[in-house]
């Protein structure tokens, strides 16, 4: 259902301009109370080849129903600041709305109360939904139920979609520290997370399994990395991505190359299938060699 994936840049719109309403946005009192007029215009993203080509409107997105929605929320809801009238705004429209990929919102305040002759003030931000793919693994206690409640915990999340997961696969602990074998699996992710976001809500599913972090690649109940997301390439502190190490580990490469073998590595330029040959080839060579010298 989600599979639809034509990127941004080549996306076609359907643009909604100026829908008139008339809300209670603010930070003050009275803006709360007395209410305004507000614009807001849409542009939704999405692929309208289907609708174009069969005439359909179940095939694209129905505007009409898109203004009452935007009109409801927006009378519904009494935010301070436009910026999170329009981050919230955004976020109802991904979610309800199947076929939308991305959304640009704008949100206008001709009336703001500023003391000056202002024509308008407005906001505009562009969200949408993002691929991630997912490394996850445990060796401590019940490993099957640490990892299948994460996997219900991110479903559960509006921001997230588990399309596709491999199967559970059991592999010798990596690194040096002498260890329980791991449960480990791929999953690729729907989100509308932002790669930092992501990031702390894996980290709040982990402390939920009781994760401790006391030894580097120590033993742990839940351990959830980011392998890919689009085809971002991020270095700092808090995040690499992709995985710096994942090119070397099979545990990550051979459920990487069921679950999307033509997935290419941003940085490498090679498919997960490419990477766990490549890697195999490694280490065939390296075994060889350790049986000459025996
Ligand atoms: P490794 O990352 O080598 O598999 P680890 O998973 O055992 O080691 P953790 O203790 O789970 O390491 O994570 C340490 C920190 O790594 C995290 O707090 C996070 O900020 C950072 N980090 C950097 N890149 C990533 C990534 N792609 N996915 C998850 N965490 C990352
Ligand atoms: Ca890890
Ligand atoms: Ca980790």
């Amino acid at each position: 259902m989600f599979q639809t994936i034509k990127r941004s840049s080549g996306m076609d719109t359907i643009t909604i301009r100026e829908l008139e309403l008339f809300c209670n946005h603010g930070v003050f009192e009275e803006e709360n109370i007395l209410g305004q007029k507000f614009l807001v215009s849409a542009k939704l993203f999405l692929d309208l080849c289907p609708a174009g080509e069969d005439d359909e409107l179940t095939h694209s997105v129905h505007y009409g129903e898109v203004c009452y929605m935007i009109k409801d929320f927006m009378e519904e809801h009494t935010f301070q600041l436009i910026e999170a009238a329009a981050e919230q705004l955004a976020r109802h429209l991904l979610i309800e709305i199947e076929r939308l990929e991305e959304v640009e919102i704008e949100i206008c305040k001709p009336w703001a109360p500023i003391g000056l002759p202002l024509n308008n003030v407005s906001v505009c931000i562009r969200r949408g939904w993002h691929r991630a793919y997912l490394s996850l693994g445990s060796n401590m206690g019940d490993r099957l139920m640490f990892l299948e409640d994460a996997v219900a915990t991110l479903e559960a999340d509006p921001c997230c979609h588990v399309l596709d997961a491999t199967e559970w696969m059991e592999t010798e602990p990596y690194g040096e520290v002498e260890q329980e074998d791991f449960l480990n699996g791929c999953v690729e992710l729907r989100t509308l997370y932002d790669p930092y976001k992501l990031l702390s809500k894996l980290h709040e599913i982990e402390n939920e399994a009781g994760r401790e972090r006391k030894v580097h690649w120590g033993p742990r109940t839940l351990d959830i990395d980011i392998l890919l997301y689009d085809d971002q390439v991020i270095s700092t502190k808090e995040l690499t991505v992709p995985h710096a190490d994942m090119h070397n580990r099979a545990f990550v490469l051979e459920p990487m190359a069921k679950l999307a073998p033509w997935k290419r590595h941003p940085l490498l330029h090679l498919t997960m299938k490419e990477l766990l040959d490549e890697l195999n080839k490694k280490r065939d060579t390296e075994r060889q060699r350790d049986t000459e010298y025996e």
